[in-house]
């Protein structure tokens, strides 16, 4: 039996797996095992971790975390062609890599975990944000997971951890901020992927913290910034009209100005609005 370190190249994992990729799957792989050490990495010390990946694919950012001393990997892989490789890393690494093969989106893999857990994903471009919105939004919090450490489009990361004022700040950087440190730890080009995907890439690394930031209630709060920035370029009297008959004294009382668009709207003041819902 092969340790980790004898597994054969991925390159060869693919051809002998005869594993092309389908972009219907979102399948553009990372071959590079110094790469998938370092993305590994970045989740921080997954040596007493229960570690959540999606998307295994051929298995390359598996090894890094079973390199990297994770005390267990969940893989959760829809592709059924991918199993014979993962079940040569399971091999490799007895009792600490369980592959499902099953669709992320229909099943909840965190059940099958001992926490500490820590979710690392090189992600499917399709699925991506919604699994990151379902990771953000749990029931309750602190949630299940300790931090999640994701490759997402550049485009998603940034809008991620946007700060407000920008073009990129919206639902998303609000959801992941408001009760969690979410920052960008690596930038990949195209070329880091077998095949190179249209666009850059980035890693993104978000903790929980332990309680919200500041106080709001999800649903209400969800509700007043979809609607505001449903309608972005509108002044935030005119995009929340519907919420209240008297939405311009509760923008005043939140310390926002009617006239302001949500873009330049902070989250202390977007829960101070949703605060004023509350009855
Ligand atoms: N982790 C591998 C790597 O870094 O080389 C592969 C990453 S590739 C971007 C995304 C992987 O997610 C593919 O292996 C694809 O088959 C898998 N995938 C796509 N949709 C999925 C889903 N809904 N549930 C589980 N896996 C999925």
């Amino acid at each position: 039996m092969s340790t980790i370190d004898e597994l054969p190249p991925l390159r060869e994992v693919i051809a002998s797996h005869g594993l092309s990729a389908r972009k219907s799957l979102g399948q553009n792989f990372l071959l590079d095992l110094n790469l998938t050490a370092k993305i590994a990495r970045a989740a921080g010390d997954l040596t007493g971790s229960d570690v959540l990946e999606i998307g295994p694919g051929p298995g390359g950012l598996t090894r890094g975390l079973l390199a990297e001393g994770a005390r267990r990997v969940l893989a959760v892989e829809k592709d059924s062609r991918c199993l014979p490789a993962l079940e040569d890393i399971a091999a490799a690494c007895p009792g600490r890599l369980e592959v499902l093969n099953a669709d992320a989106l229909t099943l909840d893999p965190l059940e099958y975990l001992t926490p500490p857990i820590k979710i690392v994903a090189n992600l499917p471009y399709n699925v991506g944000t919604e699994l990151l919105i379902r990771w953000l939004t749990p029931k309750t919090w602190p949630p299940v997971w300790e931090s999640l450490t994701l490759m997402f489009q550049r485009e998603v990361a940034d809008r991620i951890v946007a700060q407000p004022g920008s073009k990129a700040y919206g639902r998303l950087a609000i959801l992941a901020q408001w009760r969690s440190d979410a920052r960008i730890v690596m930038h990949l080009p195209p070329t880091a992927f077998t095949p190179p995907p249209k666009v850059s890439s980035a890693v993104v690394h978000v903790t929980a913290l332990p309680a919200p930031r500041f106080p709001a209630d999800p649903v209400i709060l969800e509700r007043v910034v979809a609607k505001a920035f449903n309608q972005r370029r509108k002044m935030l009297r005119a995009a929340l009209k519907g919420l209240a008959p008297d939405i311009e004294d509760r923008l005043l009382a939140a310390g926002i100005a009617p006239t302001d668009r949500a873009e330049t709207v902070d989250l202390e003041r977007f829960c101070a609005l949703a605060r004023s819902f509350e009855t």
